[in-house]
């Protein structure tokens, strides 16, 4: 409403005039930035008021690109006052400069400045976009903005794909997308040969008939004496302002083609605040504008992602490898039972022969309350025969009770029994493998003998397989005879048991039960010529290597990811000095310094992301390899989601940076890089 009274009240010249210069001063250099200090503009007076068509005339460098980027809101004056429609532009923040830009003025320069890698269509949607125009009505109106201009089969060209006539009516179609009540032209026709600028300047006719504000600069005093009011500057200072020649004459040339830009200037209302987008408002946007973006440089891109996809890759087969790690401590736990706990000899650490666990011993530990079990056990590969068929084999000699120390069951006949071991009977069980081995395609191998050594042995049973390894050799490869047996008729001259199995009577009554075996031997020996370990402990003590290696895998991760995060970061920031031009032409359309900062920030995303999804796959294939080579992997929802947090996070966290210096850009500096 506001800026209907505003038209009204300023085509009937009451009061204030659109746009009011007094006394500006514009100068560069000085203070800190180490350049002697000039004065480009030495205090300028200047009203435009609605509907003008003016010209601003001079010679190049006598300050009119200065003065267009000051009354276009892309700079500020240094010294004075610059009043749009009454409100001190000066005081204004840079997001309500871009704001200013979006809703009242649409920018035409020499040189174009379209974006190189959207289309004619896109490029005239811009300022749409940042004024939030939704998809479909902008699309709308930039075809026919497009076709008034004679372009509609041109709208899915790139720039480079168009004649310079036809470039600068894109740029003139992209001032007038969100209105363009102000046109602002700098040197229009300058790169344009004769007939493309007449036809240029016809187009500015038409506009200015239709009710547009048009400010046209040009060095060229035949183009500006086209216009309905000359400004002749010099050095900075207006030396002339008045009616130019064709004031009168040109006012009929485009009143027949009016209708189109006015009309279609409704959507936008500039004197509304905008409204509040949320962020992730056009996200979709800033991707295929980010995604064009990585396209330019592939080698690039590619390598700089090597970081984060190895780091990805650490993460998913860290967190795979560390639960295959678990699941195997808990189905091992399972098979070997938490009860158990192995003795032997050992040598002393302060010096001296390793201690014989004797019979004694072994009966002092059975008395204790804690123990349910104590179970002497020697074992040694040696060679089983049965006829011809030869092979060295751990034979297990061990008491009755060892399927119980083990919870190991059978899963054919029956073990020895207690008289039986007494007795020295020479009877075999064998494991489920070492039964497939001797007696293959025989379903029932009990009563027939092994030779063990060189003493025949019966076989009475077979155990249930067992599956779960615990170091190299495998249960199930191996045969068991009862202990009293295999000392009197195979390892004769071995007296002591290898190792000595006790069983606590519970999984809570390991600690102390090897507590009491401790003292107790101490007692016995008067010095630790022992060593007890349990089968717990060793699972944990294996576990704890996997949590190693798992740990070094996350620090491989956490590396490559900030190496990875550092070249994106370096590789972003490249992108922002490559891409000054494009930032520019951004800010002049009315981009906010958050739209800036979301795009760049959307494209580090997308880089790490990318990075993301080559290393799950990187991953993936590692982990088979794993599984192939036998180490325990599981794959999880987890890692997947692990890795991408990752991946998104080092986007965020490195993407950052170079997106805000981006967004932090002068648009007049921006503008003019390249
Ligand atoms: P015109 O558009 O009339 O050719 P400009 O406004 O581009 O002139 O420049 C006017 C003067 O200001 C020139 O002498 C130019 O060297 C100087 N100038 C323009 N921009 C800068 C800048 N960023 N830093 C220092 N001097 C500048
Ligand atoms: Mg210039």
């Amino acid at each position: 409403m506001a800026r209907v009274a505003a038209m009204v009240s300023a085509a009937s010249g009451a009061a204030p005039p659109l746009i009011a210069l007094t006394g500006v001063r514009k100068r560069y250099g000085g203070g800190s930035s180490g350049q002697p200090e000039t004065e480009v503009l030495h205090g300028i007076d200047l009203e435009i008021r609605a509907g003008e068509f003016v010209a601003i005339v001079g010679q190049s460098g006598s300050g009119k690109s200065t003065l267009m980027n000051l009354l276009g809101g892309l700079d500020r004056p240094s010294a004075g006052h610059y009043r749009f429609e009454g409100r001190d532009v000066a005081s204004l923040s840079p997001d309500a400069l871009a704001r200013l830009r979006r809703e009242a003025f649409g920018f035409v320069f020499q040189g174009y400045h379209l974006i190189a890698s959207e289309t004619a269509r896109e490029n005239v949607e811009l300022p749409a976009l940042y004024a939030g125009l939704p998809p479909p009505a902008r699309a709308q109106r930039a075809q026919a903005l497009l076709a008034r201009l004679g372009l509609a089969d041109r709208a899915g060209h790139r720039p480079h794909q168009l004649s310079g006539g036809q470039q600068q009516r894109v740029a003139i179609a992209r001032a007038l997308m969100n209105g363009g009540r102000v046109l602002l032209a700098d040197e229009p026709t300058g790169a344009l040969d004769s007939a493309s600028g007449a036809e240029v300047m016809a187009l500015l006719h038409q506009l200015a008939d239709e009710g547009h504000t048009i400010v046209l600069i040009t060095h060229d005093r035949g183009v500006a004496e086209q216009a309905r009011r000359v400004v002749e500057i010099r050095d900075g200072r207006i030396v002339a302002d008045g009616p130019g020649p064709g004031a009168a004459s040109s006012t009929s040339a485009g009143a027949a083609a009016a209708g189109g830009t006015q009309a279609a200037a409704a959507p936008t209302s500039p004197g509304s605040p905008g409204p509040a987008r949320p962020w992730h408002a056009d996200l979709g946007e800033a991707a295929r504008a980010a995604w064009r973006g990585m396209g330019r440089n592939r080698l690039r891109t590619g390598l700089t992602l090597l970081g984060i996809v190895i780091g990805v890759a650490s993460v998913i087969v860290m967190l795979a490898v560390g639960e295959g790690a678990r699941q195997r401590v808990v189905q091992q736990m399972g098979t070997l039972g938490t009860t158990i706990m192995y003795l032997g000899g050992s040598a002393p650490a302060e010096g001296g022969p390793p201690g014989r666990i004797t019979d004694e011993d072994l009966s002092a530990i059975a008395g204790l309350p804690d123990v349910a079990h104590v179970m002497p056990v020697i074992g040694d590969p040696i060679p089983v025969r049965r006829g011809r068929l030869e092979r060295q084999v751990y034979v297990f000699a061990a008491e009755w009770f060892m399927p119980r120390v083990h919870q190991w069951p059978l899963a054919q006949g029956r073990f020895y029994t207690e008289a039986e071991d007494r007795a020295l009977t020479p009877l075999v069980v064998l494991g489920h493998r070492a039964k497939a081995h001797f007696f293959p395609g025989d379903p029932d191998p009990r009563g027939r003998q092994l030779l063990i050594g060189d003493s025949p042995f019966e076989v009475i049973g077979t155990l249930a397989e067992r599956g779960a390894e615990s170091g190299a050799q495998s249960y199930d490869d191996m045969v068991f005879i009862p202990y009293r047996a295999g000392r009197a008729r195979v390892y004769r001259v071995q007296t002591q048991p290898d190792y000595t199995v006790v069983a606590a009577a519970s999984p809570q009554q390991v600690a102390p039960a090897e507590a009491a075996i401790r003292r107790l031997l101490l007692a016995r020996h008067g010095r630790a010529d022992f060593e007890i370990s349990n089968a717990a402990a060793r699972l944990q003590a294996e576990a704890q290597t996997r949590r190693s290696m798992t740990m070094m895998l996350g620090l491989i991760a956490a590396v490559s990811l900030v190496v990875g995060g550092i070249g994106v970061m370096n590789v972003m920031l490249m992108t922002v000095r490559e891409r000054l031009r494009e930032i520019g032409i951004r800010m002049a359309v009315g981009a906010r310094q958050r739209d800036v900062q979301r795009q760049f920030l959307t494209e580090a995303v997308l880089l790490t992301l990318a990075g993301g999804v080559a290393g799950v796959l990187a991953g993936g294939i590692t982990g088979a390899v794993l599984v192939a080579s036998g180490v325990p992997v599981v794959f999880s929802v987890r890692a997947m989601a692990g890795a991408f947090a990752c991946a998104l996070a080092t986007g965020l966290v490195f993407g950052w940076a170079p997106a805000r210096s981006a967004s932090r850009l002068d648009p007049v500096v921006a503008l003019a890089g390249d």
